[in-house]
């Protein structure tokens, strides 16, 4: 069974030490390499699809949370808030306001929208210590967050938008979701009580769904303080659910922080807001592929792309550049030296990586590299630039 904190430690992806505090995981090279090519390929995915990414810091006045009811309906979930000259600061729950904040700083006219904000940041969750494990329950999160502003008649079509390009991310990525889920209020406090709302934004969720044939399911209780979503769930080994990218239609927030863009009558219209999180958490995403994978990775976003593998320290040098040309190829590759065994021993090793590199006598002599590829098997020796080549066009996702 894979267990991702167990492979997270062999595979030397990530780990936590007791004096940073549990639920605080730190990525060690191998796991910050896996999530950077993912992090690179979810920018480029999102700029081809009109977003503008924006970076903001990962704390703001408790009088912000306040405006954004995240004190009134979330505090519960969130770290409390510590002073500084004479100020109360919060680490941040979630990156909706210092975004609204962003949208409210400049006029808008409706020929801007919808505009599509973008920013992979920090949020903070006070979770008990009790619950937390791995990556998949923890107290820092590296959320892929985004939300577009648009006017109320263009809402169904951004939700749209935003379900293509979900499951445009999970198809790269290998990621089979088990259910979509229709998350809507429950009953109680910790929901905004203002039902014409929550029927606007819920008619706009299902009226996407249709449109797209999803099949879903309704549940009570699951929805977000200020709104519905859309919640697309995966299952781990055993079977336990987790929602990993969602959509979310918010009518609540754009009024509490004044939103405003001025349509084509010169007056001026209140925009939705469009929560959307194509991957999800960086954390909750990783230990999700590592169980998926078992270590296995595609070779897009392996920690190491190729392993240099020298017969013999005589080999040592033609393996030293081949090496080299492999990294200025933009590969993540590596040596696999004689000292750390036999050949047979260093190709076990490695067996997980995804191109193992083979140089011998006949390949150091004729400037050619033996590839062995895990998934498609071992290939005559070939000069090093169409191995290059061949390793290259399997090494970044495409589009
Ligand atoms: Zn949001």
């Amino acid at each position: 069974m894979n267990d991702h904190r167990r492979l997270g430690r062999e595979l030397d992806l990530f780990d936590t030490h007791p004096m940073i505090g549990s639920g605080l995981p730190f990525w060690l090279p191998a796991g910050a390499a896996m999530r950077g090519a993912i992090e690179d390929y979810v920018r480029e995915l999102e700029r081809r699809n009109g977003y503008h990414h924006v970076n903001s810091p990962v704390l703001g006045k408790q009088e912000l949370y306040e405006r954004s009811g995240h004190w009134a309906h979330y505090s519960d979930d969130m770290f409390p808030a510590m002073e500084v000259g004479g100020e109360r600061f919060v680490l941040r729950p979630s990156l909706c306001p210092h975004h609204a904040l962003m949208f409210a700083s400049r006029p808008h006219s409706y020929r801007e929208l919808p505009l599509r904000l973008a920013e992979l940041g920090g949020m903070y969750r006070g979770e008990l210590s009790g619950v937390l494990g791995g990556l998949s329950r923890v107290r820092a999160i590296q959320l892929n967050d985004g939300h577009v502003f648009c006017p109320p008649d263009r809402a169904a079509d951004e939700v749209g938008a935003v379900l293509d390009l979900i499951e445009a991310a999970h198809d790269r990525l290998g990621v089979v979701p088990v259910r979509y889920r229709l998350s809507l209020r429950g009953e109680g406090a910790k929901y905004v009580d203002d039902p014409a709302m929550w029927e606007g934004a819920e008619s706009v969720l299902r009226e996407a769904l249709h449109a797209r044939g999803r099949a879903f399911d309704e549940e009570r209780g699951e929805g977000s303080f200020y709104g519905p979503k859309i919640d697309i769930q995966v299952a781990d080994p055993q079977g336990r659910e987790a929602t990993l990218s969602t959509v979310q239609v918010d009518l609540f927030q754009p009024g509490r922080f004044e939103l405003a863009y001025i349509g084509p009558d010169q007056r001026e219209h209140r925009p939705v807001m469009v929560h959307r999180s194509l991957v999800g958490s960086l954390e909750r995403l990783v230990a999700h592929l590592v169980e998926l994978y078992g270590g296995a990775f595609p070779a897009w976003f392996a920690p190491v792309q190729a392993v240099v593998l020298p017969l013999t320290d005589a080999e040592a040098p033609a393996a030293e550049l081949l090496l080299r040309r492999c990294v200025a190829a933009g590969l993540r590759a590596s040596m696999a030296a004689p000292h750390q065994g036999t050949l047979g021993a260093r190709i076990r090793a490695n067996r997980l990586v995804p191109f193992q590199l083979v140089v011998g006598p006949a390949e150091a002599a004729n400037g050619e590299a033996a590839l062995r590829s895990r998934d498609e098997g071992r290939q005559e020796a070939r000069p090093i630039a169409q191995v290059l080549a061949w390793m290259a066009a399997r090494a970044s996702p495409s589009f």
